[in-house]
């Protein structure tokens, strides 16, 4: 018997009308075999950042806006539209379906909205008939039926939470890279690509900036168990398999190095080290929605301590803003920022019964001259800061040093 399979593509895969074509034979494929496929596509190359470029001009840098939703969304409305056509020129019936058709629900946060619930009636009779449905991924629809979007990249959530509501026997991340590799390889060309990864990996490395999966998509495949796995859109193999049971199964200590350059500090200068200060500091920051991620407060000398925190870049400006007004408040020395850092970390559920491993990236990174501004760790992984421009050198020497 076939089986019910999720495949999700990416803009590049989409990215123009002979892609598009090849997306539609790809699919076919999997159909003669007679597999049941649902596809679920993101805008074509390109096409998010336009819109959000053109969003920008008008309004400004703000996302938080239901008007902004309306505009980023259309980008899948028309790749829906042709992945459809092209699915039906080469033989597949194939029926498009906006969030709202669904329906996909989400929350009302625009721009980071979170899936609710997805009702499965229609895309199961579709299926039944014998139909592709080809959803679009990136959006949703709340309660009151406005639009909302998911985050960028957040078709992989789509597809995903699409898979789950369906029990879907795999959910393909379709994409431009044929597996998830030990580094992102388009900076590190001797990146390894891995067959297996573990499901805890997989989420620190998509959390920490492999963009290669949105972070709540390997959340949701967690939490529904979804198989999951990332294959290249263009050329045949087995991809990489984001595993629920093996722990440590290649007996690497480290499994992989990822990076996010689109990262801000916020330090706040001689706070009082009392009870309640943090939480004076940080709430109005996530009251905002902003998220914080790496936070240091250093030992307090004279009674008054520093207090570090990172943002996504795009953040900073109102992060920054918002400190002004706290630090007033409590009457804190000063407040500075840096937008110009990078997070490099790395991520192995085999650091658990390793010891040394951050000793080994300190070493490794004080050899190329490299600063560390900010550490973080868990079980499996370190994190470090470091000035942007040491992106590259940091992710390469850690790679050498961890022999990936
Ligand atoms: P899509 O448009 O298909 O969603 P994305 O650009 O969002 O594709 O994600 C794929 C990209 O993720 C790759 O082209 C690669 O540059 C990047 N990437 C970052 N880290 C990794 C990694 N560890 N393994 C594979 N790809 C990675
Ligand atoms: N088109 C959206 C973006 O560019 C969603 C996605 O690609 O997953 O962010
Ligand atoms: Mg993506």
């Amino acid at each position: 018997m076939g089986r019910l399979i999720v495949q999700k593509y990416g803009g590049t895969s989409v990215g123009s009308p002979e892609r598009i074509l090849g997306v539609a034979q790809r699919v076919k494929g999997y159909v003669e075999k007679g597999d049941k496929v649902v596809v679920v596509v993101s805008a074509m190359s390109g096409e998010t950042n336009r819109l959000v470029a053109l969003g920008e001009e008008i309004w400004g840098p703000q996302f938080n806006h239901r008007e902004l939703d309306v505009l980023y969304s259309s980008g899948e409305q028309v790749s829906i539209a042709l992945v459809s056509l092209a699915l039906e020129k080469v033989g597949v019936t194939a029926k498009s379906f906006l969030a709202d058709q669904i329906p996909l629900r989400t929350n009302g946060e625009f721009g980071k909205a979170r899936i609710v619930e997805i009702e499965s009636k229609s895309l199961k009779e579709a299926i039944a008939d014998g139909i592709v449905p080809v959803v679009a991924g990136f959006q949703g629809v709340t309660a009151d039926g406005l639009i909302t979007t998911l985050g960028r990249g957040g078709s992989d959530t789509s597809a995903v939470a699409v898979a789950a509501a369906l029990d879907a026997d795999e959910c393909e991340i379709c994409t431009d890279v044929d597996g998830v590799y030990t580094a992102d390889p388009r900076i590190i060309k001797k990146a390894n690509r891995l067959d297996q990864i573990t499901f805890e990996e997989m989420l620190e490395l998509a959390s920490l900036g492999s963009k290669v999966l949105h972070p709540r998509s390997v959340e949701l495949a967690g939490r529904h168990k979804v198989p999951l796995r990332v294959v290249s859109t263009f050329e045949g193999g087995q991809g990489t398999l984001i595993s629920f049971d093996g722990d440590d199964m290649e007996g690497a200590v480290v499994s992989g190095i990822a990076h996010a350059a689109d990262e801000a500090k916020i330090t706040i200068e001689g706070v009082a080290d009392i009870p309640g200060v943090a939480s004076k500091i940080i709430s109005p920051v996530s009251a905002a929605n902003i998220d914080v991620d790496m936070i240091v407060q250093n030992t307090s000398a004279d009674g008054l301590t520093d207090f570090t925190f990172t943002v996504k870049r795009p953040d900073f400006d109102e992060a920054l803003a918002l400190l002004g007004t706290v630090s007033e408040e409590i009457g804190a020395r000063k407040v500075s920022g840096d937008p110009q850092i990078s997070k490099v970390s790395v991520v192995g559920v085999g650091m658990r019964s390793h010891a040394g491993v951050a000793s080994r990236v300190f070493e490794a990174l004080a050899k190329e001259g490299i600063n560390i501004q900010m550490i973080s760790t868990s079980e499996i992984k370190i994190s470090v800061v470091v000035d942007e421009k040491y992106t590259e050198l940091a992710v390469r020497s850690l790679h050498e040093e961890f022999n990936l």
